[in-house]
């Protein structure tokens, strides 16, 4: 931090404050953008080349012209659109240069590790460099002689006081190859030549370069509600790389398609992407990592799964859904504190309980709605969500308000000290699920199924999603907590019930009663292990002389009562000793929930005798009632029809 201009300064520069309030936003983009076309700002224009793509690196260069007297200052970002932690994309450029507009060299100060300071020049700067990339995901950039998978935050840099500017980007093909470009990027007449209105839409737009298999679909939604037909449809592209068949790839279309119906069916519309249509750009590959990010006209999917995996599969689609979903909530209805994204810093939000994990507990509905997902696997999914929220000890601490504005430190971040998250931490999409679900069920309970959260989210969507951006990659309205707050209390016509559920469940720290809401649709939550006798979850490993606890010692389990902690080695237990995991399964096996048992552990070279009071495995489950042992009633087979049954009935295809 210490390196950073203050706000002051970079005013100064002509860089737009990260702070502005919307609206004040808006009219700067505004006035800097097409309002002045008669002296319409030069667009910054960049070349993105791959000779030599076997050794993973980007050739860039970017032109930026009409610059001022001062300093032109070059960034690389720190952030990238739907990631929350910082990254420092700095760390991969190499072999800067800059020249003039007459081909002068420039000279380039360093005044941190982003920046790029050039000055010198005639009004035109290009700037040229190399950026290496090996990581297929939804955050970096990867070049490989298979494809060139571009996250913009990893791949170009950009200049302090041309936010607003209009971007033209053209790519070169590897010679040899016949690559196409999947993106959410404006085309123009030249099919490798795009453009932005601006950085934040530039940034927003992930761009798959590569000999991709390509499936168009246009989804309808049934008539009979008061939508304009325009908004009953949506194009969804699917750019797919994989080692995977054609097959393969029909299947797949096929299901996004039943699951973006169900999607839609959710808000009654599909939104108006910006360029006409929504592109997923799917890697599978077996060097790909695990992710999905979502981009107000696309998302990324990332995997080493491959679509013939029937077991993977599964999540696959599952990431489909959640990130189809964001196109409404979260790039849409969008939280004021993600609004503009921050390229210099991270964006702390308060509100990812309800952009993320509300998106994951639709991801669940939207699955089981669309029939990709049986009860049992989506009572499972309640299951482990509720249980992690239950019984966590980080609930002690924050609240899921608070949890949320943890993602800097936890979104994908990489520390090498170590941490205490299994006590201090719940993930925000993990309790945003369960308030996702608390908030459904309650809501259907109170109103006798008149009122559901489809009709919370219909809601935000008519305040903050739907009305149209005044510039684009930006939300007109974007929400904030209070917002929310006043939502629940307008849709369930009772601000009691939504100031409790708020104050105790989002920003307090209570959970619902959930054995009870999730009774009415005869869902059962239970013990899964009952008589099971138990220490803590807790991670054994090999020690140098006994059983060493691999990780924190869960807070108010009997591990951690008794005084142990990370690192600490249990040589005897019960008068037995200890030498593997398996030896600590044995004592547990033999005794019984309630059994108070000597231990003997290692601390930092001392020895400690203690005793460890056993109690049952408090691990929660929940399965339908009917698997139970117990009958369904008329009443919860009602429920659990209208809450999870198909809801986007009507044709697929026009
Ligand atoms: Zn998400």
């Amino acid at each position: 931090m210490g390196t950073r201009t203050g706000p002051s300064a970079r005013t100064a520069s002509g860089r737009l404050p990260r702070r502005l309030s919307p609206l004040a936003l808006i009219l700067a983009l505004a006035a800097s953008a097409p309002a002045a076309r008669a002296q319409a700002p030069a667009p910054v224009v960049y070349r993105v080349s791959f000779p030599e793509p076997q050794h993973r690196y980007a050739q860039v260069e970017a032109v930026f012209a009409g610059v001022g007297a001062a300093p032109l200052e070059i960034r690389m970002s720190r952030a990238s659109p739907g990631r929350y932690a910082l990254h420092e994309f700095a760390r991969h450029v190499f072999d800067v240069h800059a020249v003039d507009g007459r081909g002068r060299a420039l000279a380039i100060e360093r005044p941190n590790p982003h920046q790029w300071n050039v000055s010198g020049h005639d009004g035109m700067v290009r700037f040229g460099y190399r950026v290496y990339g090996d990581t297929v995901d939804g955050t970096f950039l990867a070049v490989d002689t298979t494809h060139a998978h571009m996250n913009m935050p990893a791949t170009l840099v950009w200049a302090r006081g041309m936010e607003s500017r209009p971007v033209r980007i053209a790519f070169e093909r590897p010679a040899g190859t016949a690559w196409r470009i999947a993106t959410q990027l404006r085309p123009t007449g030249d099919p490798l030549t795009f453009t932005a209105a601006n950085l934040q839409y530039l940034m927003d737009s992930p761009t798959e370069f590569s000999d991709f298999t390509l499936r168009t679909l246009t989804v309808w939604l049934p008539e009979g509600r008061a939508v304009p037909a325009a908004r009953r449809e949506a194009t969804i592209r699917l750019a797919l790389h994989h080692g995977g068949s054609e097959r393969e790839a029909d299947a797949l279309i096929a299901d996004i398609a039943r699951v973006a119906r169900e999607a839609g069916a959710v808000f009654g519309e599909f939104p108006d992407y910006d360029v006409g249509h929504f592109t997923f750009v799917a890697d599978y590959l077996p060097y790909a990592s695990g992710d999905g990010m979502e981009h107000r006209n696309s998302a990324v999917l990332t995997s080493s799964a491959a679509l013939g995996d029937g077991v993977q599969r599964a999540s696959l689609l599952g990431t489909i859904a959640h990130e189809f979903f964001h196109g409404w909530n979260t790039e849409r209805i969008r939280p004021r504190s993600l609004e503009p994204f921050d390229f210099e810093d991270a964006n702390m939000s308060g509100e990812l309980w309800l952009a993320e994990g509300v998106t994951s507990y639709y991801e669940s509905l939207l699955m089981h709605r669309a029939g990709l997902a049986s009860l049992e696997d989506t009572a499972a999914e309640f299951g482990r969500t509720v249980d992690a929220v239950i019984r966590s000890p980080g609930r002690r601490f924050r609240s899921a308000v608070d949890m949320s504005r943890l993602a800097p430190f936890v979104d994908a971040a990489r520390w090498v000290d170590r941490t205490n998250w299994e006590n201090l931490y719940i993930s925000y999409y993990t309790w945003g699920a369960a308030l996702g679900l608390a908030l459904d069920l309650s809501l259907r309970d109170r109103s006798g199924g008149r009122i559901t959260l489809d009709d919370f989210m219909r809601l935000m969507w008519r305040r903050y999603g739907r009305p149209a951006p005044l510039v684009e990659g930006l939300v007109a309205v974007p929400y904030t907590l209070r917002g929310a707050r006043d939502c629940l209390a307008d849709v369930s016509g009772d601000p009691a019930f939504a100031d409790a559920f708020f104050d105790r469940f989002v920003e307090g720290r209570d959970v619902a009663d959930y054995e009870g809401l999730l009774g009415r649709a005869g869902l059962v939550l239970r013990r899964r292990s009952p008589g099971r006798t138990w220490l803590g979850d807790v991670a054994f490993a090999a020690g140098r002389r006994g059983v060493r606890l691999s990780g924190p010692a869960p807070l108010g389990s009997p591990i951690h009562r008794t005084g142990l902690d990370q690192d600490d080695e249990i040589v005897g237990l019960d008068g037995v000793v200890m030498r593997s995991a398996g030896d600590v399964d044995g004592v547990l096996r033999r005794r019984k929930p309630g059994d108070t048992i000597p231990v003997v552990f290692e601390r930092r070279g001392g020895r400690v005798s203690g005793s460890l009071a056993l109690e049952e495995d408090p691990a929660l489950e929940v399965v339908p009632a009917e698997r139970a042992g117990g009958a369904l009633t008329g009443a919860q087979r009602a429920f659990r029809d209208a809450w999870l049954g198909e809801k986007g009935v009507g044709s697929l295809f026009p």
